[in-house]
């Protein structure tokens, strides 16, 4: 079984790895190679969870294809969008991946009971990514202008990190419950619902950093707020608020670490 189980994680992820390639989804050879230690180390682990993390790649790669117009400006304005580096890969799959790793060595290749604890925190950080990318992908679709999320909630530019809307909370719950949803048809188990929950709560932390400690930049040749150390018109930007190393990428990554342990917290 264990076997059967090493070869399948290998055969499995390598034509994954090639359509996403070839689909744009993932940078090369960055973006596939994360992607395989990911994939491979996961389904190891639990075939389930590599099986939530796929769900979570395909839906949000889906509706990441979908551009309104709206959508248009609002990722423009966050550079989001396009292929996934080795680091936004990591920043999605390194809580389920760590998750794993403990799992490989408490429990060794898929031996691990679906409702284990390590295990519902795997899903748990996977479903704080689909909530967080789909409340991106769902709420710059709105026509409306999202409102900071703390007092006086000002107006702020489509694509802001910290920035709220309605129909981006509506993608958070939707993300959220998809692999919530998953998980529970998968094993039947009640502790989906705190999976929704954790994604849930991993999306809201992923806005309250964005709007707090996560990097701002601004690009004096466009002048534009940026993300990004470098605006893509090849411009180094001036760094305005937040601290350095919290880029996008790291507060993912944070948030899920934070909404993981409460989860654990709640449950252990
Ligand atoms: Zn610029």
């Amino acid at each position: 079984m264990e076997l059967l189980i090493m070869v399948l994680a290998f055969l499995l992820n390598i034509p994954i790895g090639l359509v996403s390639m070839r689909k744009k989804s993932l940078s090369f050879p960055g973006g596939v190679l994360g992607a395989a230690i990911v994939g491979v180390i996961t389904f190891l682990a639990h075939p389930y969870i590599w099986m939530t993390l796929l769900t979570f790649f395909i839906t949000s790669t889906a509706i990441g294809k979908y551009k309104g117009s709206e959508k248009a400006v609002a990722m423009e304005y966050a550079e989001k969008g396009g292929e996934r580096d080795f680091f936004q890969v990591m920043a999605n799959g390194g809580v389920a991946t760590a998750a794993s790793v403990i799992i490989l060595i408490n429990f060794g290749i898929y031996n691990v009971g679906v409702t284990e604890i390590w295990v519902v925190i795997a899903v748990t950080s996977i479903a704080a990514s689909a909530a967080d990318t789909w409340a991106t992908e769902v709420g710059t679709t709105t026509t409306n202008d999202p409102i900071w999320i703390f007092p006086p909630w000002n107006n702020v530019p489509k694509g802001t990190s910290g920035g709220v809307t309605f129909k981006g909370f509506m993608g958070t719950a939707m993300g959220a419950a998809v692999i919530g949803a998953l998980y529970f048809f998968l094993t039947f188990s009640t502790l989906a619902l705190y999976i929704v929950l954790g994604g849930i709560l991993g999306s809201l932390i992923d806005t309250l950093l964005g709007a707090s400690i996560q990097s701002v930049y601004y690009c004096e040749t466009c002048k534009k707020q940026t993300e990004k150390k470098y605006h893509k018109c090849g411009t180094e930007s001036k760094h305005i608020r937040g601290w350095r190393i919290m880029d996008n990428d790291v507060v993912n990554l944070l948030s899920g670490i934070i909404a993981s342990s409460i989860i654990y917290w709640i449950i252990g």
